[in-house]
């Protein structure tokens, strides 16, 4: 019985045993596996390449390690996985497609990243089971380059290096550590010994584009301006490396800049002194009673008031401004006004004239016009400045003046009785015409005619009736001398004188023969005369040529002797000098 149990306890504790065994073989087996699950978890999260588990159902991701999200940009948002916005799904799945035709395989692909450009990836895919789905385990590996792939890859960096150089832009990169990775030539050629002051950074360039200009000396030594563009340079996958720095000249465009900015400066003063000055002459214009207008080498006018329109018979100024006068005013009216206005602009002289400007209304106006050329010393151009005065009033006044000095002129060599030149007017013409028979030496005749008994016709008939005598006689006189050099004149009293230019004695008698004819024609009774009961002359007349030397007073002495034997041979009668 006790064998039985003992046996039964030692088979019992025998089982113990083994199944104590077992259960902890399978804790350790567990715990192994565990561990080991863990150790690939983390093994498969730091691996160096870029691996992804993709559900295969409905290809979403499932695991990405590190690189993986480094490389294709893929984001983990809780515990999901998220591709970068611009892979789509479809991508995935015609991925999928293609790595399922040939699974196992490695393929090249095309993934897309920023900027629209892609990265060359190679692909393999294996099909597995993970937490007992069915999931497509990818590794991703960058596709390094092959050797002409290299190559060209060095052909176009040379290129661009060469480009770069070409470039007249002084050109820099640094890497992150601010150490220069490459600059081009005309930055070493520009900076040569002083590159410390061509590589200073724009503070905060860091945080995207920055730019600046300062002013530095330039190889030659000429102070130049330099515009500087510092940019933050990132690799395909959007992240910074270092700084790209450009700078050129700006040295010309400063200056440029300047002139324009002292070219605007004067003219806005130049366009401020018109004003002024257009203002001016507007005030001028505007109250000047004158009548102004300015035109210019085209004749066209520029500027005119309210005067000078009104002159030429045009309603408004504006009719005017920027028109030709030919536009605006009758033909003939410009025809007549045109013609001083082409010589002061033609020859650049000025005019001045008295003008008499006829209006619709039939009455006139006298202008004082000056026309005078001008040059403009802004514009550089010609024209000329018209101004007119009315001068009517005085004109006319001027005009009556002559008039009445003319007269008076007239007045001051006519007798005021008989209307016949008067003692002044002889003498003078007889002075004049003593010298021109000098010079011709021909004969000149003067000759003296004296009423008779004149006091005593006074006396008889009255100061009156002697008055009118003596212009019946004046009158005889005037008809008697035919030539229009010959002269008659009243030289005092009842006395009067001819002179007969180129005449002789013989000449003379036949005047003094005409003239006791006619004014015996004119039969004025005369009673208290002794040699007739009519009015008589007696006549005394001298003729000789003048000698250089003498006086025309010789002359007239010589007629008044003849003139006293006419008298005292008993009157009514003539007597002739006689040259002893
Ligand atoms: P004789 O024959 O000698 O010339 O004598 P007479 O009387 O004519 O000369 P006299 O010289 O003695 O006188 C001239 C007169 O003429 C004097 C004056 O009465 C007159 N007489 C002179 N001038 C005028 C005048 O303007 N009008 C008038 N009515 N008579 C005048
Ligand atoms: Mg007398
Ligand atoms: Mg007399």
């Amino acid at each position: 019985m006790y064998d039985a149990l003992d046996w039964l306890w030692a088979d019992f504790q025998a089982h113990t045993v083994l199944y104590t065994l077992i259960v902890c073989l399978v804790i350790v087996i567990l715990q192994l596996h565990h561990w080991h699950q863990t150790q690939l978890r983390q093994l498969f999260m730091f691996a160096p390449n870029a691996l992804v588990i993709l559900d295969e159902s409905n290809q979403k991701l499932i695991l990405a390690n590190s690189t993986a999200c480094q490389i294709l940009g893929i984001r983990k948002v809780g515990k999901e996985f998220k591709l970068p916005d611009r892979v789509t799904q479809c991508f995935i799945k015609d991925v999928l497609i293609d790595c399922t035709k040939h699974a196992g395989l490695t393929q090249t692909m095309n993934w897309p990243v920023s900027g629209g450009a892609s990265l060359v990836l190679n692909l393999t895919g294996k099909r597995s089971l993970y937490k007992r789905r069915h999931v497509w385990i990818l590794h991703f590996s960058v596709k390094h380059p092959t050797h002409s792939e290299l190559k060209q890859q060095v052909e176009s960096l040379s290129t661009i290096k060469s480009a770069f150089d070409n470039m007249s832009e002084l050109i820099f990169v640094k890497n992150l550590q601010g150490e220069v990775v490459a600059s081009n030539r005309a930055f070493q050629r520009f900076w040569l010994n002083r590159e410390d002051e061509g590589l200073a950074d724009i503070q905060n360039v860091m945080k995207g584009r920055a730019s600046y200009r300062k002013w530095t000396v330039s190889p030659e030594g000429r102070s130049c301006l330099l515009e500087s563009y510092q940019n933050t340079l990132m690799n395909s996958h959007g992240e910074k490396i270092g700084t790209l720095s450009i700078s050129h000249d700006v040295t010309g465009w400063y200056e440029m800049q300047q002139s324009l900015r002292d070219e605007m400066e004067k003219r806005k003063s130049t366009e401020a002194a018109l004003a002024q000055r257009d203002s001016i002459l507007q005030s001028i214009l505007e109250s000047s009673p004158d009548s102004i207008g300015i035109f210019n080498e085209n004749m066209v006018y520029q500027a005119c008031n309210e005067p000078f329109v009104k002159a030429l018979g045009i309603s408004r100024i504006d009719d005017l401004l920027g028109k030709r006068l030919q536009d605006v005013i009758p033909k003939a009216s410009y025809e007549r006004l045109s013609e001083t206005d082409n010589k002061v602009l033609s020859q650049g002289v000025s005019l001045r004239y008295i003008d008499r400007i006829y209006l619709s209304d039939g009455s006139s106006t006298w202008y004082d016009v000056v026309k005078s050329p001008f040059r403009d010393p802004v514009s550089g151009t010609f024209g000329v400045l018209v101004m007119a005065r009315d001068v009517s009033e005085r004109y006319l006044v001027e005009k009556q003046l002559e008039a009445a000095n003319e007269e008076l002129e007239k007045l001051s060599f006519i007798d005021g009785l008989t209307q016949i030149c008067n003692r002044r007017r002889f003498d003078e013409r007889l002075e004049t015409l003593w010298f021109l028979h000098i010079r011709e030496q021909s004969p000149l005749c003067v000759m003296l005619c004296d009423v008779d008994y004149f006091k005593g016709y006074n006396d008889e008939y009255g100061h009156q009736m002697g008055d009118e005598a003596l212009i019946k006689v004046a009158d005889i006189f005037k008809s008697v001398i035919n030539r229009s050099s010959d002269c008659v004149a009243r030289y005092g009293g009842e006395e009067f004188a001819f002179i007969l230019p180129n005449t002789n004695t013989e000449g003379a008698l036949q005047v003094a023969e005409r003239i006791h004819s006619e004014i015996g024609k004119l039969s004025i009774a005369h009673k208290t005369s002794s040699v007739s009961d009519r009015l008589t002359v007696s006549i005394g007349l001298a003729c000789f040529v003048p000698a250089y030397g003498t006086s025309s007073e010789k002359l007239v002495s010589r007629a008044d002797i003849a003139l006293y034997k006419a008298k005292a041979n008993g009157r009514n009668r003539t007597h002739a000098y006689q040259m002893s």
